[in-house]
């Protein structure tokens, strides 16, 4: 009875185990019995493998697999696991891992195999065992280095990358410390950030540092950390590193242009800012206590550069400018700061000085740098001079001085220089302060006049000077100040053209000019022509066409409308400029030169353009009787008569300025002039009182 349970049992434990089981004759193949779980395997009912041959249904995938782990099964007595491969009925493979027995079975050797199928687990086997190459592989073959490092900051591994980069054999690395592979001055980012990871499990970030490189050089890379601590299979802190050596190098390029100038290599405006603003800290900072320490700001202008470039052509002036600036370093101290602030300009900075008088010295030893004869590639040597203007800051006014303004001090001193008739030096003072202050109030003040109505029009009749009759006017620009009473143009007109106030200003004197000329037009007396005066800059920057064709539209005013225009501003011969006067002529206004003769030498211009009228400058007049004689000065009446002969010729009207004496009337009249104004007949008058002159029967 046991023993029927027992049998029972071991079928129902050989029916129902999850891995299959078989025996198997051994001399022919013959399967003598099988279970369940093997006929799983194979996909077949069990009564389709029990009582056949294995080979009758292909059991073994290759012919001589069968006699392969057949002889490996006797060979290691069964008990060790062998792997092979079955076929099943679709075709498939299984890889199973067999044990077995031989047993005898009616005096025949049998195999009693138990065979687990492990295909799942092999091909996930196989999967990692392909993830894990093709990493090495891509660790291996990567020239960006990847190290490990352990708690103890030793490394445990370092790819062959870090031989590409950093020239060491990755093997000897480990067990050295990973400190001695960067900057002394980058060990403590480097650690802040690994402390940062490990301790506050923060995320890696990028951080810029210098490695060792085998031959002790020093190389930028990147590093990215990972902490794998807790990973077994690593341990330790893993280190992407990357090579940003050429990337520094092009910032570095690109900070280095910013910075400098590119024709002489110096420092630019922004670089010099940021120096004169060290030297102003460093200079309290070092010094609170000293009275003298000073830092000094000198601007340097060369004289008569733009001659050089003008008639030497670009090249040269570059080269003049780079020779220069060679000089120009070559004096200094290195800690100095030279600088290219503009064409020809530039400007030197020095700190801790200890007198302000090392400034004039410093001066002096430049103009004595810029003197010597330039040799260029071509053509005779050049020699240029320089203009200086020094600004200084000591003491205590260190703190609140503010390097824009040392450097515009320094450019006004400059200036000062070039008008004391250039190769000099001034230091800036608190009179060009005031100066420049007084300045500044002028065009705070003038800006606001024209609006508040504090602009008014003179006007100076022009007469005949055979019998002083009125012929026409000129508009002088007046300012009723309300402190300073009433301004003449020299009191204002440089600020109006420096700020541009000129512009709106020239066109309310125009459009004014006009409205009074067409009440003139309509008076009982004979018509007059009223002549206004241009400035430069509105002919230049706007042209006198369009606002003179607004002002125009409609009126037959044109005729009796005359400009008076300066010699430096015909000169020119700008193309754009001769339009503009053509369009002006087109509306029947007149064009005239004042102050005829002070300019130019050249004469052309009146040949190319349309004028109709000169002025004989004041000083051709003053010469003529003079009251007083100053000494040394003689008489040029010759002059006055050759202009008067010229105008003749020429078939342009003269019109004579500043007349005082009737002497000077009585003589220019012998000359032939007919025209002229001045004291004599009359000074410049509000309008009103013009109208009363001319409307008298
Ligand atoms: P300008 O065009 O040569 O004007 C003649 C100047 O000589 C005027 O000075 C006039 O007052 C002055 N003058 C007149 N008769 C005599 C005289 O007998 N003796 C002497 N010594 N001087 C005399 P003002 O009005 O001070 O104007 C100075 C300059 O300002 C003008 O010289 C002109 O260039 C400029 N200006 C005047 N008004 C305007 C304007 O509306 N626009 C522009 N752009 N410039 C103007
Ligand atoms: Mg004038
Ligand atoms: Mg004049």
């Amino acid at each position: 009875m046991a023993r029927d349970v027992e049998e029972l049992l071991q079928r129902r434990l050989f029916d129902r185990a999850p891995d299959g089981m078989v025996v198997m004759r051994v001399d022919d193949g013959l399967i003598v019995l099988v279970n369940e779980a093997f006929g799983r395997l194979l996909g077949r009912p069990v009564d389709q493998i029990a009582g056949h041959n294995s080979a009758e249904f292909g059991l073994w995938p290759a012919p001589d697999e069968r006699a392969a782990v057949q002889q490996q099964l006797l060979a290691h007595e069964a008990r060790v696991p062998i792997e092979c491969h079955l076929q099943t009925r679709d075709g498939g493979l299984r890889v199973v891992e067999i044990s077995a027995d031989i047993i005898e079975i009616d005096g025949l050797a049998h195999t009693f195999a138990i065979t687990r199928d492990v295909t799942a687990r092999k091909s996930a086997e196989q999967a990692l065992r392909t993830n894990e190459e093709r990493f090495r592989t891509l660790v291996a073959s990567s020239r960006d280095p990847i190290l490990v490092t352990d708690a103890a900051g030793l490394l445990t591994y370092a790819s062959p990358g870090v031989q590409f980069l950093l020239g060491y054999d990755g093997e000897a690395l480990l067990g050295t410390p990973e400190r001695d592979l960067f900057h002394p001055e980058d060990l403590g980012v480097r650690e802040t950030m690994v402390s940062r990871l490990v301790g506050e499990g923060a995320p890696g970030v990028a951080v810029e540092l210098r490695m060792r490189h085998h031959d002790g050089t020093w190389r930028w890379v990147e590093t990215i950390d990972t902490n794998r601590l807790d990973a077994p299979a690593v341990n330790g802190i893993v280190t992407n590193v990357r090579d940003i050596t050429d990337r520094r190098a092009t910032e570095r390029e690109q900070v280095y242009l910013a910075l400098h100038d590119p024709l002489t290599g110096l420092a630019n405006r922004r670089l010099l800012e940021d120096h004169i603003d060290l030297a102003l800290n460093g200079a309290t900072r070092s010094r609170p206590d000293v009275p003298g320490g000073a830092v000094a700001v000198l601007y340097c202008d060369l004289d008569r550069f733009k001659e050089v470039n003008d008639q030497r052509g670009h090249e040269a002036g570059d080269e003049l400018l780079r020779q220069m600036a060679h000089r120009l370093r070559a004096v200094m101290r290195p800690g100095d700061t030279v600088a290219r602030v503009g064409g020809d300009e530039f400007v030197i900075v020095c700190a801790d000085l200890k007198t302000v008088a090392d400034a004039t010295s410093i001066a002096r030893r430049v103009a004595e740098a810029v003197a010597p004869p330039v040799r260029l590639a071509t053509g005779s040597p050049v020699q240029v001079s320089v203009s200086i203007g020094i600004a200084t800051a000591t003491g205590r006014r260190l703190d609140r001085a503010q390097p824009g303004t040392l450097l515009r001090n320094a450019d006004t001193a400059m200036y000062r220089a070039k008008d004391r008739g250039r190769n000099h030096w001034e230091i800036f003072d608190t009179k060009m302060q005031e100066q420049i202050n007084q300045r500044n109030d002028v065009e705070t003040q003038l800006r606001q006049a024209l609006a508040r109505g504090e602009l008014a029009v003179h006007y100076q009749p022009v007469v005949r000077l055979t019998d002083a009759a009125i012929i026409g006017a000129e508009a002088l620009l007046r300012w009723q100040h309300p402190t300073r009473g009433l301004l003449t143009p020299q009191h204002f007109l440089h600020v109006a053209e420096e700020s541009g106030l000129i512009i709106p200003i020239g066109e309310w004197v125009l459009s004014e000019a006009i409205r009074q000329l067409s009440r003139w037009q309509s008076g009982p007396a004979d018509p007059i022509w009223v002549s206004v005066n241009v400035s430069g800059r509105q002919l230049r920057d706007h042209g006198l066409g369009p606002a003179l064709t607004g002002l125009l539209t409609a009126t037959t005013l044109g005729a009796s409308l005359r400009l008076e225009l300066t010699e430096s501003m015909l000169i020119e011969h700008s193309p754009v400029v001769a339009a503009d006067l053509d369009k002006v002529i087109h509306l029947g206004v007149r064009i005239g030169v004042d102050d005829f003769g002070t300019g130019y030498s050249s004469l052309t211009y009146l040949q190319h353009l349309p004028i109709s009228f000169l002025k004989i400058d004041t000083s051709f007049v003053a010469n003529l009787h003079p009251r007083i004689h100053p000494p040394g000065h003689h008489d040029r009446p010759a002059l006055t008569e050759a202009i008067v002969q010229l105008s003749h010729t020429l078939d342009i009207e003269a019109i004579a300025e500043g007349i005082e004496t009737p002497a000077q009337a009585q003589a220019l009249t012998e000359f032939g002039c007919t025209y002229g104004q001045g004291y004599l007949y009359s000074v410049p008058l509000p309008a009103e009182a013009l109208t009363a002159l001319i409307d008298l029967p």
